[in-house]
């Protein structure tokens, strides 16, 4: 009996081990090992290439996570990855998928510009430049949108980013692509301006028009329509930024291929100085991502009540 029990034991702890050990090589293989480490540090993201004269022009004062939020999601294949919204939250369900825009290398292999399109247009860009601050727009890009992901994050809401470093391959039309995997229930890509006109300044939003020549874009028109127009809504009042107005175009790669709701947030104009020097300061940039949540929230209380108007008439 003694020694039946006693097999019992170590039996059991060998399992427990086994699986332990299962557990940390799964762990450090699929990348999350990598991510909880890495919440550890205030500041991931490299600015060693955000340079005038020498200086570093960024203090590291941006928001430090703060861990209020559980994770519960997972990394998918190493490039866009998943934060599961509170249990319980009403936001839980709503997956918005955040496209840091551009990246520190770009790739000038060619892609259509939409589903069965003829015209080809280079994949990805590293995008344009602060004329003042000498800011790099893909890195700009990636630190509203790591804020905007910790303020939804706060909010209750699921995010998928598809991409937190700078050094990554990831065309435009894939990026649509993965937002068209989620579903996502709004699918947010975030840039900054420039224009050969330096005096030109403002914050706009880009979504696609209604005679969008690809079907499963043109259908979400009247959601990425209103999307743009409550995004910059909030988005300047937030910010104080002034009011460029919503632009309608059907030229982007990375919007003809959205089957989801979406608009292009074009923060400012990096050639402008005077929105460069404001867009390379926390301040701005925290403001930037809490007026983009607010557009969402607007979004989603004015989805809601179409969907109650829709049910009323029926
Ligand atoms: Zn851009």
């Amino acid at each position: 009996m003694g020694t039946a029990t006693a097999k019992k034991k170590y039996l059991h702890r060998g399992v427990a081990l086994l699986v332990l050990l299962c557990t940390a090589v799964a762990l450090s293989s699929c990348g999350l090992w990598e991510w909880m480490w890495s919440r550890d540090t205030s500041n991931p993201i490299d600015t060693s290439d955000l340079v005038i004269g020498g200086d570093q022009i960024l203090e590291e004062t941006d928001v430090v996570y703060e861990g209020a939020v559980e994770y519960t999601g997972e990394a998918h294949n190493g490039t866009d990855i998943y934060y599961v919204g509170k249990e319980g939250g009403s936001n839980r369900n709503r997956i918005i998928v955040i496209d840091p825009g551009h990246q520190m290398k770009g790739s000038s292999d060619m892609e259509p510009n939409g589903p069965g399109a003829e015209e080809m247009k280079a994949e990805v860009t590293w995008g344009s430049k602060g004329v003042y601050t000498g800011q790099a727009e893909y890195d700009l890009n990636l630190r509203v949108a790591l804020l905007l992901r910790d303020e939804l994050i706060r909010r209750g809401y699921s995010v998928v980013m598809i991409r937190e470093t700078n050094n990554v391959d990831i065309s435009n039309m894939e990026r649509a692509e993965i937002a068209n995997r989620y579903k996502a229930d709004a699918y947010i890509r975030i840039h900054a301006n420039s224009w050969t006109d330096a005096a030109m300044s403002g914050a706009m939003t880009i979504s696609q028009s209604s005679s969008n020549p690809y079907p499963d874009c043109a259908a979400h028109y009247p959601q990425s329509s209103r999307l743009a127009y409550l995004v910059l809504e909030e988005f300047c009042a937030q910010t104080g930024i002034a009011k460029q107005g919503v632009r309608e175009m059907d030229n982007m790669t990375g919007t003809n291929w959205s089957e989801v709701p979406t608009t292009i947030v074009e923060m400012g104009f990096l050639s402008n100085t005077s929105d460069d020097r404001l867009m390379a300061t926390a301040y701005f940039r925290q403001e930037a991502a809490i007026g983009i949540a607010n557009g969402l929230d607007a979004y989603f209380i004015w989805l809601e009540t179409q969907a109650s108007a829709n049910s009323a008439g029926t």
